[in-house]
């Protein structure tokens, strides 16, 4: 399996290439870094950024979002989430920060299914459900697919997207210099 680390290596090639001085090159790769260590806890960020939009449509609040927060590390509910729904405007979602991250996952999906049922199905219906209606295990079932959905992308859609060596991707971000002589770009 080819190596990904942005090593000093990489960063004078990407220097070299970009014609930007390595020192700079350093500062821009350890600034990516905090956001590429924040990210790691954006679990499910695809299905929760779109839930959100559909949302803000359905709610007609621009602002409406799905916060996803870790608790304080001394809480005692390890491997439990709880959400909290605020109609209308925010849907949030509390869990361990040392809860195992595939099992946070299915809690997530769970979680979010509840919100599914919440809003979508009540946009469809008239109005049957609210956060007190029972609607185990039904929420679990959404959360099934979402988990179902994300491991067909990880397991079968991801080889498109692959770069077989850190000098195919410095290859392929060469080619966007050809906009400077008009040129679409080849990839
Ligand atoms: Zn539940």
């Amino acid at each position: 399996m080819p190596d990904f680390t942005v090593t000093d290596d990489i960063l004078s090639k990407i220097a070299n290439q970009f014609k930007i001085s390595e020192e700079t090159v350093k500062l821009l790769r350890d600034f990516y870094m905090t956001i590429a260590t924040a990210m790691k806890r954006q679990y499910l960020a695809h299905v929760i950024r779109t839930m959100e939009d559909r949302l803000r449509e359905i709610t007609g609040n621009a602002m409406f979002r799905i916060i996803c927060s870790p608790v304080a590390e001394s809480g005692k509910n390890i491997n439990m989430a709880s959400a909290h729904y605020y109609r209308g405007r925010y849907f949030a979602i509390f869990y361990h920060p040392s809860t195992d991250e595939k099992q946070l996952r299915i809690m997530l999906a769970h979680e979010l299914g509840h919100l599914f049922l919440i809003e979508f199905l009540n946009s469809k219906q008239e109005n049957e459900y609210t956060e007190k209606t029972k609607i185990e295990p039904i929420s679990t079932i959404l959360g099934i697919f979402t988990i179902f959905d994300k491991n067909e992308f990880y397991h079968n859609k991801t080889a498109p997207f692959k770069h077989n060596s850190p000098e195919a991707i410095l290859q392929d971000f060469s080619l966007l210099r050809n906009r400077a002589d008009n040129k679409f770009n080849i990839s």
